[in-house]
């Protein structure tokens, strides 16, 4: 190849790689599906069930995800006599209990092993498979390159599997018809998701305001006991929603880096669209 040709390449390559697609002056519209995708139970009342409880109230159908059960707790509220497979499904009944004071229409658990999760293939799969079943236009779930969180937590590294498991199960897997070409046998067919909303991300380029659903994100919290105790999250919760919201000058914000994989349609494709089956018709 010539230096003009790989001028002329990179020029056309690299600029719709790095555009930004976000207007991070307005939120986005409440998307129709979501997936809600994490490791733990109480993961999605902790980062997002300020924008869960609001989207569900809005009108979204959302769809919970949990790829561990949580079986290996936190060593402060666990009984010294509890198995694993008690606190198992304890943690289960806790995260369907708070999904539905957020508004979640279905609570899915995956049952890997919780402490030692991994972005394997088989958790690419069957995530692809529940992407290609539930449909969802919008994606929700951790950033997977945050390794750390200021200077005094280090990213849960199920956190990390879970956000790469899931971003590599929306692109190319879920799309792809002859990725995991066993799941056509199942009847899965390819779905393309429009938009990833990473949580826990240093490059948030859009806020969703929560003041409204604040308090329905902590009582979601509460339900998970287990891991809480009587401990009341109140105080805290609203002090990181008063940092997230700093920045845009929202007293309560959720912030999330987006991608965008799939343009909206305007009003006016749409009318196009409607032109063109009209005119189909009348042929
Ligand atoms: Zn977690």
């Amino acid at each position: 190849m010539s230096d003009n040709g790989k001028t002329r390449l990179a020029d056309s390559a690299i600029p719709e790689r790095a555009v930004t697609k976000i207007d991070s002056t307005q939120e986005p519209k409440t998307p129709q599906r979501v997936l809600c995708v994490n490791a733990h139970p109480d993961d999605q009342e902790f980062t997002v069930g300020g924008t869960v409880a609001k989207w569900a109230r809005a009108g979204a159908e959302i769809i919970t995800v949990v790829i561990t059960s949580g079986d290996a707790g936190s060593n402060e509220h666990t009984p010294a006599d509890m198995t694993k497979t008690e606190l198992a499904a304890l943690r289960e009944t806790e995260q369907r209990n708070a999904s539905a004071v957020l508004g979640v229409r279905e609570t899915v658990f995956l049952r890997y092993p919780d402490g030692t999760l991994q972005p394997t293939l088989d958790l690419r799969r069957d995530l692809t498979r529940l992407i290609r079943k539930y449909k969802p236009d919008v994606v929700v779930c951790g950033d997977p390159t945050t390794r750390f969180f200021g200077n005094s937590y280090m990213n849960h590294p199920d956190h990390r599997a879970a956000g790469d498991a899931t971003c590599d199960a929306v692109f190319p897997s879920a799309g792809t018809k002859f990725i995991f070409s066993e799941l056509l046998a199942e009847g899965y067919m390819p779905h393309e998701v429009s938009r990833v909303f990473l949580h826990g991300s240093e490059k948030n380029d859009v806020w969703i305001d929560v003041h409204e659903t604040l308090e329905i994100k902590v009582r979601a919290l509460k339900q998970h006991v287990s891991q809480i105790g009587s401990w009341d999250p109140s105080e805290m919760m609203q002090e990181w929603a008063r940092e997230e919201g700093k920045e845009k000058g929202l007293d309560a914000a959720e912030a999330f880096r987006v991608m965008v994989l799939k343009e909206d349609k305007t009003s006016e494709d749409s009318a196009r669209e409607a032109n063109h089956i009209l005119a189909d018709a009348k042929m």
